[in-house]
């Protein structure tokens, strides 16, 4: 086998950038590309105001699974979709070059006859994968199963999904980012860690939108004789109301989870059961119930959002 350099036929190349977003106030539907994921944006059906980042999540909150799914995962910040149709040159490596360069190796399928995305194909005859996914492009595996037989070298699509450009993040994207990253290897471990890290310092940039900091938080946690985590939510509950009690049972079943799964210490023995996938979907459920409290808030005391200090 050996490496083929030339270009790829490509009849067809789409690129498509996932940018659509859903007003947490008003629940409407808008495309808005992203320049930060911090930008305050406006809602242009009731007007009020919003940032980016939540609006994003605001529009999947009904499929956070979407950012977790093994097959096609959407990057948690807004990304890109590219893709092409290449003849297959059979039993040779061909280098595909995306469009553009991803900000780290994008998640990459190929579509069956009947338009399933799949990591690699079985076609009559042929073995198809993708091998050495960079940044930039991946190497295109076929093999004939049996060479002594006839057959068409195919024709085949492939899409990549990835993000693209640089967004000014907050750090809890980041770390949720890693999270879906370590629940897509199976690193179920690491993945209840981060994503109790990921709510702490998503708490934290929302109570600093509120103004409050650290400080605040521990004087809190004094006066309260109560955890940081705890004094933070008691923090926000006291600007926005109490948070629905069912979002806040599972995030003591997912407390109890991340002990179990770190320490192996059972203290509560009927909590549900959780895998990280389910973790990971309480999280973007309490980041979003919190989100819609939060601009429920603002629009009740008629507050302007001044991102400023968001990180
Ligand atoms: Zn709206």
């Amino acid at each position: 086998m050996k490496n083929h350099q030339t270009p790829p036929v490509q009849s067809f190349l789409l690129s498509l950038p996932i940018s659509i977003v859903s007003c947490p106030s008003c629940s409407s539907e808008f495309d808005q590309p992203c320049e930060t994921l911090n930008a305050i944006i406006q809602c242009p059906n009731c007007n009020r105001q919003l940032i980016y980042i939540d609006g994003f999540l605001h529009h999947y909150r009904r499929r956070p699974d979407i950012f977790i799914d093994s097959v096609h995962p959407l990057p948690i910040a807004p990304g890109f979709t590219m893709g092409g149709e290449i003849s297959v040159i059979s039993n040779e490596l061909q280098v595909i070059t995306f469009d553009a360069s991803y900000n780290r190796p994008p998640e990459v399928f190929f579509l069956s006859k009947d338009g399933e995305a799949l990591r690699d194909l079985l076609l009559e005859n042929h073995y198809i994968a993708a091998v050495s996914i960079s940044s930039e492009s991946f190497i295109l595996l076929s093999r004939t199963l049996d060479r002594e037989l006839d057959y068409l070298p195919p024709r085949i699509r492939w899409m990549a999904v990835g993000e693209i450009g640089e967004h000014e993040k907050p750090v809890w994207i980041n770390i949720l980012q890693n999270a879906a990253d370590l629940i897509l290897k199976s690193e179920d471990r690491a993945a209840f860690v981060m994503l109790q890290i990921a709510l702490d310092f998503y708490y934290d940039a929302v109570l600093g939108q509120l103004k409050l900091g650290s400080r605040d938080v521990k004087t809190a946690s004094r006066r309260w004789k109560m955890s940081d985590r705890r004094a933070k939510i008691r923090l926000l509950e006291n600007y926005f109301g109490r948070f629905p009690r069912n979002v806040t049972n599972k995030l003591v079943d997912l407390a109890e989870m991340r002990n179990r799964v770190v320490h192996g210490k059972i203290e509560h023995p009927k909590a549900h059961i959780l895998s990280a996938k389910d973790a990971f979907n309480v999280i973007i459920e309490a980041i979003v119930t919190t989100n819609d409290l939060k601009y429920a808030y603002f629009k009740r005391e008629n507050i302007t959002i001044d991102n400023e200090n968001d990180d």
